[in-house]
């Protein structure tokens, strides 16, 4: 198909982004192979499906749908403030806390400043920074997690923002409270910090560290949290990030004015609450990714020892054990957009789809 000419003027910078690859749905599967019973194992979303208070709160709901939401999300930002012992003002919601990582590469970021993340971190780290015409500086990892060390050496003068996910995803791994602390202290104060916990719930108590208690520590810091993950509201987008009212003000300047759905407003305030469900969420994730770590072993498959919902698996051929799993209607996600392409990422499911998908694993090997 020929380009519109008006395309040929797109800045460079955005020509050269490589879209971000989302797992496969399900319904893409089912028209392109017909197949029926498929389960997805792609994209660490909660397999127990949603929390039940959130789905509670949804109830009846139509009415609401020709209103705007409260674009200040007054009662989410109040649920988060009691649960977490931290003002109103500290709090920034967004349609998934990708959104929120956009909102700080607009906001900090733009041609002639740069970022620092690690190699094999969160792929829109690099995506969001490249989108608005900063420099990436990827940092080598230390056994496919963050090397805080090099991280601190890579700052340049221009740099602006450091993104680390604590537990990473793709791989998985976590930097406890202390070393992530003593580097904070080290970061200069107008870098800004992003400690992006997505997969924070999935950790057990003798992991878990107070990461809204570091903000009273350092003003550069920017806490991101999701709703898409334990809570199970991925389709409903909802994240949110605690740090200094006045950054926060700033990342509102650009904020769009309405970028939380009520049904994401009214659920993500319920979920909170839902503290049974955060448990067994926990709970059958500890079991499943027990249960997948036993049969990596069995199988003698290398993997990435993971503190999150989901574990990364060295394969012969990345790529074609994944479309083999997709013949069999096993859905995971191949990481060769992580330049890692003998890895294979499973999200852990419950514990028949953990099966299922051992089973057709081990009749791919
Ligand atoms: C899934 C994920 C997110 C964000 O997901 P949203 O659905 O946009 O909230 C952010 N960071 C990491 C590391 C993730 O894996």
């Amino acid at each position: 198909m020929n380009v519109p000419p008006c395309c040929d003027l797109i800045p460079d910078h955005i020509r050269q982004l490589a879209p971000y690859q989302p797992g496969k749905p399900m319904s893409e599967l089912e028209r392109e192979l017909g197949l029926t019973s498929i389960i997805k194992l792609a994209s660490n979303e909660n397999p127990l499906g949603p929390s039940p208070k959130a789905l509670g709160a949804l109830q009846g709901l139509s009415q609401a749908f020709s209103l705007y939401p409260d674009g200040n999300g007054f009662e989410l930002k109040t649920a988060l403030s009691h649960r977490y012992r931290l003002d109103v003002d500290h709090w920034i919601l967004g349609n998934g806390s990708n959104d929120l990582l956009d909102l700080v590469a607009r906001t900090f970021l733009g041609p002639g400043t740069s970022a620092v993340y690690s190699r094999y971190a969160f792929a829109v780290y690099a995506l969001a920074t490249q989108a608005v015409g900063a420099v990436g500086l990827e940092v080598p990892d230390l056994d496919f997690g963050h090397d805080l060390e090099a991280m601190l050496a890579a700052i340049r003068p221009d740099t602006r923002v450091i993104f680390i996910a604590n537990p990473n995803n793709p791989t998985g791994t976590f930097l406890d409270g202390k070393t992530l602390r003593r580097a904070l202290a080290r970061v200069p104060a107008e870098v800004v910090v992003v400690l992006d916990e997505a997969y924070t719930e999935y950790l057990s108590d003798v992991h878990r560290y107070d990461s809204f208690s570091l903000l009273r520590e350092f003003d550069n810091l920017l806490v991101c949290r999701t709703f898409s993950k334990a809570y199970g509201l991925a389709g409903l987008r909802v994240g949110c990030a605690a740090g200094h009212p006045e950054l926060i003000a700033f990342l509102n300047r650009l904020r769009q004015p309405f970028n939380v759905s009520v049904p994401g407003l009214l659920a993500a305030t319920a979920a909170l609450q839902d503290e049974e469900f955060l448990s067994m969420t926990r709970r059958v994730n500890d079991q499943g990714r027990a249960q997948l770590v036993a049969a990596f072993q069995r199988l003698d498959l290398l993997f990435i020892p993971s503190w999150g919902n989901f574990i990364s698996v060295a394969v012969a051929d990345g790529a074609a054990m994944y479309q083999g799993l997709l013949r069999q209607g096993v859905i995971v996600r191949p990481l060769a957009a992580y330049a890692m392409p003998n890895y294979l990422r499973v999200t852990v499911g419950t514990e028949a789809e953990n099966e299922r998908f051992i089973e057709s694993l081990e009749k791919l090997l």
